[in-house]
């Protein structure tokens, strides 16, 4: 077996992102727990390969077991909306980058949690026991020498960095929110923009908002889980992927992007507004001279994008 060299180019990188769950030579979809080769051909070209396609690898960077990723990615194709007032709008504009905020700074307390804290001893005896049980198995097989104490207290140590790390990731990851839907929706009107006279709507797709923010595998985009916090947990990896049920209605698609250094409440990722922006939707209750100064400004940013009236305005027939 090749040795590893753990050359990762930034062409590798990608293809290793892109590519997740299949071999990019023959297609073969990863089952959890196949290994993954990632490397070169004899011609310097990345290649990500499953162990029937491992002899096209001239040079092996990285071997990995295969993990399913820790959120589902919509379709291409797929709607994305997001419902902001003007000023959020402009600003996006003169930035020319979208907004992450920090995870700490939402209005959601359960934003990042793991669980309910009437259910944490739970959690917290799941983990105890998983970590005794990696302390008296560990993975090269040399002997166990702690005495019972001692893997008590390792224990109790691996469960407290594990519940410091949960929260200390709240201040390093940054999100963007989006919502899916083939529609407009009203409700989505009311929910982020108040119903406001000078409120605009953005819409997009998966892959315009993927590419618009530089196909950057340190970028995730996927859809929110919502699960009941009653019965269930988040996965250590996967608790900003998920949600209460009752924020359902959101249907949320985000953007995550974790900064270990960045102090500030949010940061802007700079991004391709001209491919972001598929149409402007301007708010059910705008007046006339709102459009008009929506597509200035657009135009002002030297922009070209369909600016559309709500469609919830159109006339009925009876
Ligand atoms: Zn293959």
């Amino acid at each position: 077996m090749q040795k590893m060299t753990h050359r990762i180019t930034p062409e590798l990188r990608l293809l290793m992102f892109e590519h997740h769950d299949y071999c990019s030579s023959c297609g073969y979809k990863f089952k959890e727990g196949d290994t993954s080769h990632s490397g070169y051909s004899k011609n310097d070209e990345p290649l990500y390969v499953c162990d029937d396609c491992d002899h096209l690898l001239e040079e092996t960077a990285v071997r990995n077991v295969f993990m399913p990723r820790f959120y589902e990615i919509p379709p291409d194709k797929c709607k994305l909306w997001r419902y902001m007032d003007f000023t959020k709008f402009v600003s996006m504009l003169s930035m020319k980058g979208l907004y992450f905020a920090r995870a700490d700074c939402f209005q959601d307390i359960y934003e990042g949690a793991k669980g309910t804290l009437k259910n944490k001893s739970k959690w917290d005896q799941f983990y105890l026991s998983f970590f005794k049980e990696l302390i008296m198995n560990p993975p090269d097989g040399s002997e166990v020498t702690y005495t019972d104490e001692e893997i008590e207290s390792q224990a109790e140590k691996l469960l407290h960095d594990l519940e410091k790390g949960g929260i200390n990731g709240k201040k390093r990851t940054f999100i963007n929110c989006w919502h899916e839907n083939e529609n407009e929706s009203e409700a989505m009107w009311r929910l982020y923009s108040s119903y406001l006279e000078n409120a605009i709507a953005i819409r997009t797709t998966y892959k315009s908002l993927y590419e618009s923010l530089g196909r950057n595998p340190s970028i995730k985009i996927g859809r929110v889980k919502y699960i009941d916090y009653q019965k269930n947990f988040a996965g250590v990896n996967d608790s900003f992927w998920c949600k209460r049920n009752s924020f359902e209605h959101e249907k949320e698609v985000r953007a995550i992007i974790l900064d270990m250094h960045h102090l500030e409440k949010g940061k802007v990722i700079p991004c391709d507004l001209s491919q972001l922006l598929e149409e402007v939707f301007i708010s059910p209750n705008a007046p006339n001279w709102f459009g008009e100064l929506v597509n200035d400004v657009i135009d002002k940013y030297g922009l070209s994008i369909k600016v559309s009236p709500s469609e919830l305005i159109q006339e009925p027939f009876f």
